[in-house]
């Protein structure tokens, strides 16, 4: 079995002290790949290390995540700056999006949307897919999606209803959603109605690493290693064996990010 990571953070403080073991047991679990995505612009030199420490394992995605939307334009440009001198080395922009989770306050909101679709413009200009995070912002994200229309997206760890769904799939783009742990949870109904409801092609395996780790291992730190169980979760919504599925997953993955 062939897996793919597609959405994940070694670079992050509770994997990153192990990261060699952490890529020994995703490699002993099957997984050929991890894409670690960038959140803040301090994330990204990390980034850039591993994929050149655990060359053709690790590789970059860029972008500054929506809760450092209030930083300052000098932050959002170096950021950008950063990017497009990298370019060669990165497969995607990075999680981006909204997040009005914690704080809707409209200023924050504002910004959010700003740097989002300036990142989005960015991805666009270099060619590049982009990895969108949205949490209880289905709207405003969809909104701008319809507007900007970037040629390739995932939905990282989608949370979002099969209706709202619908609704990127009749966009003239390319849609995927990113499907990991949750997808192992006794009470993630919405999310196994939407894997059950809709084509494997547009399904992309991924653990957000460390964050949200599968059943039995809810609470701890995530990790690649994780893979199968989510793979397995999908296959027994699915009806299919667990090898045909693994393998469509895997091409969902490489297909999306062009490795
Ligand atoms: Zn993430």
């Amino acid at each position: 079995m062939k897996i793919i990571d597609t959405h994940c953070h070694i670079n992050d403080n509770k994997l990153l002290p192990n990261a060699k073991e952490v890529v020994s047991r995703a490699l002993a679990n099957g997984v050929v790949s991890c894409f670690n995505n960038g959140d803040s612009f301090a994330s990204f030199d990390k980034i850039v290390e591993l994929s050149k420490t655990f060359k053709g394992f690790c590789y970059n995605v860029l972008g500054i995540h929506p809760e450092f939307a209030n930083e300052t334009n000098d932050y959002f440009f170096s950021s950008y700056r950063y990017i497009e001198e990298h370019k060669e080395i990165i497969k995607a922009v990075g999680e981006i999006g909204l997040d009005y989770h914690f704080n809707k306050d409209p200023l924050y909101v504002a910004n959010q949307k700003k740097r989002f679709i300036e990142q989005i413009r960015l991805a666009k200009k270099l060619n590049l897919p982009i990895v969108i995070h949205s949490r209880d912002a289905d709207f405003d994200t969809l909104n701008i999606i319809k507007e900007e229309l970037p040629p390739k997206i995932d939905l990282h760890c989608f949370s979002g209803s099969n209706e709202i769904l619908k609704e990127y799939l009749k966009l003239p783009i390319e849609v995927h959603i990113g499907v990991g742990g949750v997808i192992t949870f006794k009470n993630s109904r919405v999310l196994k109605e939407v894997v059950s409801k809709n084509n494997m092609e547009i399904f992309l395996t991924e653990t957000d690493s460390p964050y949200l780790a599968p059943t039995p291992h809810r609470g701890e730190a995530n990790e690649p290693g994780y893979l199968p169980l989510i793979i397995k979760a999908i296959a027994d919504i699915k009806n299919l064996p667990l090898e045909d599925c693994a393998a469509t997953l895997y091409n969902n993955g490489a297909n999306f990010y062009g490795i």
